[in-house]
């Protein structure tokens, strides 16, 4: 060893140093504005308060959430390790509704995905929307004649519907059960979109007799094949909750479709590393109520907001107060997953990337 090339390598070091504490300073003021996901990810319980929705269905949270409870006679909640089996208290008793009436339309019962987190807001993983409590998956898979243990609920897979080559539906998997569910989801009122992969979208017209106008609510989007996403508007009492445009009149069957089963919505995403908006997003892009919401104190029981079929308080929804003037959704500096529910682009307009997942 040659001792002395040692005091020449203090220089380098000391640079080499500097340089790396640069790096660190760098990375701290970039990370010093907490994430929302990071925030509102940690919640795990709602504040008991008035249900009301802030902002956008993939940017915004909402407070006076209430849990699906795990089971009922006719629902099971899938994977709940997440915790996301919070809902607007109208969204809850919806699926309940709908698992009740599905069952009496000869589907076993439900099995129940992601709906929010206590608290919505953005996730750590998947969901760019399911942020404010009026987003629910339900899977396409009929809930088991057995008891699922709750084990089996984290790690059961899910059936795949949809050929990945030909996007088409797997004829040996649809069934007209199937067909029920989604128009009996579509069916209600409150329901305004239902987004599923666009080979059961194809399914549904080229099958469909009858009436056809529940058509107009199921939606053709990436993914959605092993699960469809049911979205109701916003609710009385949220006078902060923007709402969707309406889809269009028709049955969506005509060229909108046609897209689909063009090559272009299937080329590989150019940038698949782009970060997404939910990795992006601090409390400045989300509406300020949703600070309080956050802040809130915790509900003082699991218990106490679960809920119970409309007889708790837990059910509570804010006085509806006057409407003020809608504001348009602003994406900011947010990639394009923040407006990933907006109509399906019309053909030769340029694909909105990166692809968001659901
Ligand atoms: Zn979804």
């Amino acid at each position: 060893m040659n001792l002395r090339s040692l005091p020449d390598r203090k220089p380098f070091l000391t640079a080499a140093l500097a340089l790396v504490t640069l790096a660190a300073l760098a990375a701290a003021a970039i990370s010093a504005e907490p994430r929302a996901k990071d925030l509102f990810g940690a919640k795990r319980l709602p504040a008991v308060v008035p249900a009301q929705s802030f902002g956008f269905y993939s940017k915004g949270c909402f407070a006076g959430g209430v849990a699906l409870p795990m089971e009922g006679p006719t629902w099971e909640v899938m994977r709940p390790s997440r915790n996301r089996r919070w809902g607007h208290p109208a969204m809850i008793a919806l699926i309940e509704k709908l698992s009740r009436d599905a069952a009496a339309d000869g589907w076993p019962g439900l099995l129940v995905g992601d709906i929010s987190q206590p608290r919505g807001g953005p996730m750590m993983t998947g969901h760019a929307s399911h942020q404010i409590g009026l987003d629910a998956d339900i899977w396409l898979t009929p809930m088991p004649k057995r008891p699922l243990s709750m084990a089996q609920r984290e790690s059961m897979s899910a059936t795949l519907m949809v050929d990945e080559k030909t996007h088409l539906v797997k004829d040996a998997l649809w069934t007209p059960a199937h067909t029920r569910l989604l128009e009996r989801a579509a069916s209600y009122p409150e329901v305004e979109r239902i987004l599923v992969n666009p080979g059961i979208k194809k399914e549904l017209c080229d099958t469909v007799t009858g009436d056809r106008s529940w058509l107009r609510k199921i939606r053709p989007f990436w993914g959605h094949d092993y699960h469809f996403h049911m979205r109701i508007g916003c609710q009385p009492g949220s006078p902060g909750c923007k709402g969707q445009e309406a889809t269009p009149a028709d049955d969506g069957c005509g060229k909108p479709l046609a897209w689909w089963f063009t090559e272009e919505p299937w080329r590989p995403n150019k940038n698949p590393d782009a970060p997404k908006a939910r990795d992006l997003m601090t409390m400045a892009n989300l509406p300020k109520e949703c600070q309080a919401v956050l802040a809130a104190t915790d509900a003082p029981s699991l218990a106490a907001v679960t809920y119970q079929g409309g007889s708790a308080a837990a059910v509570a929804v804010a006085e509806p107060q006057p409407t003020e003037p809608v504001e348009t959704i602003s994406s900011g500096a947010l990639p394009a997953q923040a407006s990933a529910f907006a109509p399906t682009p019309k053909i030769g307009i340029p694909l909105p990337r990166p692809r968001p997942g659901n």
